[in-house]
């Protein structure tokens, strides 16, 4: 129950009027250390309700003791990597802020600059992507000094997307002494979230939910071989033509290759569109608009740009390509089977994608269901010999006669073969935070590094 918390009466309104009955596990665990006002790094995915996990907290301190007053001054700011997922929070915001007069604004890139710079001025919380209010610090139209809580939601993508020092100076800039920051990522990130989470947030508290065991309601994971991407794009016409779903969605990990298979799909009679950092706004809109109404069924889409999608009945994923982290597999995978309706998941697996594919398996605790589809068969059915961890047995280092290791050449080419180390699944570090189960708060033990 909401009621559990110690939120204003305006924003328990507002939460009864949106039917919100149960809280989440990521709102159970939050919302109370952030009404204490701590700083807090949470990992929790797209999907987890955490989006109102750090927006009624905010609220809640902007709405004070009193009742909800006229604003004085831009007080709040939520960056996010994206137009879409800025204008998803900018949603959430004003839905819980209706009976109070908190208001709210937009700022993203593709928007009328002046217009934009006249809006920040009347409202008390930003909801914006990090470059394009950079322009408006630097043109000076941004007061941030009296900012009392700053949001950081998809920190890590963020980074990715290469905003790490925009970020870093719009934090600086929220000059507050009194300022709480909360820091929200779909994974455990590398260094640059660790040194962004050092230098942004004050002793915070960190929370990570249970991402794990999103996966195991209503969504089954299987893997396909393939021999080449070319099998791979024909394995991926065979499955939207034959499976039975509602809305799918077909992940690449680069544009080129999100471009050249939606060609292929359009060539083919599929009714498709492609979501990339590439396309402009006015496409993307239409993208995502014309997905959730039904028209168009399938999407395929880069990481990044599908980042932040919240679209109902999503129920087939297609990974054309293996995502390059555990965290990231499930980051993906969580968009199907939500709110308990069936999901299905299938990777396509290349040679070259196996271990990756295996120590994800692992990463999950979970084996995926081996599939053949006779009419599309490969050559390639996963390596023929798998160590104990299920990783193909490499080539083996020749010995020479007097027992050292052979040629330098030959070393190398196998080395060369071994996956790239960005392909490494994400494990949790020495220093990992506090787990909290998703199905409820006792915390999990750490897992442990699975064995090679
Ligand atoms: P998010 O992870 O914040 O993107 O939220 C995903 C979806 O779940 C959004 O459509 C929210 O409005 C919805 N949601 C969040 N919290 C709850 C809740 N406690 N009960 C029902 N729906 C929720």
């Amino acid at each position: 129950m909401f009621s559990q918390f110690a939120l204003h009466e305006r924003l328990l309104k507002a939460v009864a009027e949106l039917n919100f009955v149960e809280p989440t596990p990521v709102q159970v665990a939050a919302i109370p250390l952030a009404l204490q006002g701590r700083d807090l790094r949470v990992i929790a995915q797209t999907g987890s309700g955490k989006t109102a996990a750090f927006v009624l907290p905010m609220l809640n301190r902007l709405l004070g003791d009193g009742a909800a007053q006229p604003r004085m001054s831009l007080r709040a700011v939520i960056l996010l990597p994206t137009r879409e997922l800025a204008q998803q929070t900018l949603k959430e915001v004003e839905r819980f802020a209706q009976f109070t007069f908190i208001k709210a604004g937009l700022i993203t890139g593709g928007e009328d600059f002046k217009q934009q710079a006249a809006m920040l001025r009347r409202v008390d919380i930003l909801i914006g992507t990090p470059g394009r209010l950079i322009e408006h610090a630097n043109a000076g139209n941004l007061p941030l000094d009296e900012v009392e809580v700053l949001v950081l939601d998809e920190a890590d993508r963020m980074l990715d997307m290469g905003f790490a020092e925009n970020v870093q100076r719009l934090a600086d800039l929220c000059g507050s002494p009194e300022r709480q920051t909360l820091l929200f990522s779909a994974t455990s990130g590398g260094a640059g979230l660790r040194e962004m989470v050092a230098k942004v947030l004050r002793e915070p508290q960190h929370l990570q939910l249970n991402a794990v065991s999103q996966l195991n309601e209503g969504t089954r994971q299987q893997i396909i071989t393939a021999d080449h991407n070319y099998h791979k794009e024909r394995l991926v016409e065979w499955l939207l033509a034959n499976e039975t779903y509602d809305k799918a969605i077909i992940f690449t990990n680069t544009r080129v290759q999100a471009d050249r298979l939606y060609g292929k799909l359009v060539a083919h009679e599929f009714k498709a569109f492609v979501l990339h950092g590439e396309k402009d706004q006015k496409d993307r809109k239409l993208a995502i608009d014309r997905l959730k109404q039904g028209a168009v069924k399938i999407l395929v889409a880069t990481d990044v740009a599908a980042r932040g999608l919240d679209v109902d009945g999503l129920d087939l994923v297609i990974n054309f390509d293996m995502p390059r982290s555990g965290d990231e597999y499930v980051h993906r995978i969580g968009r199907t089977g939500r709110a308990g309706g069936e999901g299905l998941a299938i990777s396509l697996i290349c040679h070259n994608d196996w271990n990756l594919m295996s120590s994800i398996e692992r990463y999950l605790k979970q084996r995926f269901e081996r599939r053949n589809i006779k009419d599309v068969l490969g050559i390639y059915q996963g390596p023929k010999n798998l160590k104990a961890s299920g990783k193909a047995v490499g080539v083996k280092k020749k010995k020479t006669a007097d027992g050292k290791t052979a040629k330098k050449g030959a070393v190398k080419k196998v080395a060369a073969k071994a996956p790239a180390k960005r392909n490494t699944v994400n494990k949790p570090k020495a220093d990992a935070p506090v787990l909290v189960s998703q199905d409820g708060l006792a915390p999990l033990k750490r897992r442990k590094p699975a064995a090679e």
